[in-house]
């Protein structure tokens, strides 16, 4: 713990941290030395790690790195949390992340944008870590943390793992309790892991997971010894690569990126065939319709009343403007015009209802495809990594970013970014497999075998 405090005030220059917890971390580790003494110990006893400033800890500022949260210090912890510290796991503290969840760079953050460990010194400008969750991935690719909390809600954890050359893991909804975590968009929203590798992804998600009561939409399933099983074999397992996600424009590092990684899982026995999965491009759309219009509705709860931030005016109703007004950052105050707007009286049929009916149409895809295949293979994002001033004026650029992440969280599927090789300026380049619902153990296996 004490190597890894270290390392976070090293690396301080990436402002991957909004809170650091120092003395909390050493606490922590005390405990965890005596509990290992006592012969006792959990899955992550001793272990630091780093927590996405969007999950509730208890006398811990959570920011969900936006102004209006200011000053929240929450009296709860949330589920994620409280069984990783359960397991033994040590907090080094609440890590940096687009606004409210919203974004795939991490430029939105009222804390900041966060720096890539991949920037190099003679780099005229900085690179991006992706997003949302951009700080908890570069507090792992710069070894200030073992691992880290994400969540995912069309892609944080996913893209992040792939910019920043690290493993990550978006479970299947419902996996791991939202309760406790600041909520975007509730259809969507998944809590994840990221490591430096898939063992350690199986390991850490484990300790997360977990059916809870207070969250209705957590399921009642066990959680399986996803890391005593792993295996990594793909012997006789059927790989489909979707023919929709060849998209125009798409560098050809990144197809020769796919095509090696379908071809490592060949050699190692699957068979790679070829699938549709014919919806695929009405995804973004919807996304971009359904997420923001649950934003809309539950960032209504930040009326300065309630939470962090209060700009005192004549009276409540200029009380609650002037807060969110001055509370607000541009990306969210756009999601929350776009989700109002696609509720209200008279747009709700065109645009969310038809929104709800294709991300149907896009499920029923996934599960046509998953039975003629056990898992399915993607690059993770377009791109390498940019540099953090490019598509910042683009929202709909940034949107884009998104293009293959999406689709699978409208599903609700469990999906995985692998580090898998490097562009032409040596940026990292992730893979993502895809699996069926609640099948995270032949993800996790594929995904070591592209490792
Ligand atoms: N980039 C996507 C968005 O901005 C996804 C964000 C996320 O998964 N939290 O909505």
């Amino acid at each position: 713990t004490r190597a890894h405090l270290a390392a976070m005030e090293k690396a301080r220059g990436l402002n991957a941290f909004i809170t650091e917890t120092p003395e909390k971390a050493l606490s922590m580790a005390e405990a965890a030395d005596r509990r290992l003494a006592d012969g006792a110990g959990g899955l992550l006893e001793g272990l630091p790690v780093a927590i996405k400033d969007l999950f509730c800890t208890e006398g811990v500022a959570t920011t969900a790195a936006s102004h209006i949260l200011d000053g929240f210090v929450p009296p709860y912890e949330s589920t994620v949390t409280r069984k990783l510290w359960e397991q033994g796991a040590v907090c080094l503290g609440k890590t940096n992340l687009d606004e409210f969840a919203m974004g795939s760079a991490n430029i939105t953050s009222h804390h900041g944008p966060v720096k890539s460990p991949w920037t190099q010194p003679g780099d005229t400008a900085d690179l991006v870590p992706g997003g949302s969750s951009g700080g908890s991935a570069a507090a792992v690719a710069a070894r200030v943390a073992l691992a880290a909390t994400g969540t995912d809600t069309g892609g944080s954890i996913r893209q992040p793992a792939s910019f920043c050359g690290i493993a990550g893991i978006k479970p299947t909804y419902g996996r791991c309790s939202r309760w406790g975590t600041v909520a975007f968009a509730s259809s969507l929203d998944q809590a994840g892991a990221f490591a430096r590798t898939v063992e350690d992804c199986a390991l850490f998600l484990q300790a997360m997971a977990g059916h809870d009561p207070k969250d209705s939409t957590s399921a009642d399933l066990a959680v399986p010894d996803w890391s005593g099983r792993l295996s990594g074999r793909v012997k006789g397992l059927r790989i489909g690569l979707p023919k929709e996600y060849r998209v125009e424009g798409m560098p050809s590092e990144i197809e020769r990126l796919w095509q090696q990684g379908a071809d490592w899982l060949k050699a190692e026995g699957a068979e790679v065939v070829e699938i549709s999965l014919p919806h695929t491009k009405y995804a973004l759309p919807t996304y971009y319709i359904i997420a923001p219009a649950e934003a809309s509705s539950n960032l209504a709860r930040y009326d300065g009343m309630r939470f962090g931030l209060r700009v005192e005016g004549k009276n409540l109703a200029e009380t609650y403007m002037k807060t969110r007004g001055l509370g607000f950052g541009d990306e969210v105050r756009r999601r929350i015009l776009i989700g109002t707007y696609v509720l209200s009286a008279g747009y709700y049929d065109a645009y969310y209802l038809k929104a709800q009916k294709v991300r149907r149409r896009i499920a029923e895809d996934f599960t046509a495809a998953f039975k003629e295949v056990d898992a399915i293979l993607t690059p993770t994002a377009p791109s390498a990594a940019f540099r953090i001033g490019e598509k910042m004026d683009d929202p709909v650029a940034m949107y884009l970013n998104d293009v293959f992440t999406v689709p699978s969280s409208l599903a609700g599927l469990p999906g995985m970014s692998v580090p898998a090789g490097l562009s032409a300026d040596g940026l990292p380049l992730g893979l993502q497999v895809i699996g069926r619902a609640w099948d995270e153990q032949t993800v996790l296996d594929v995904s070591r075998a592209i490792e």
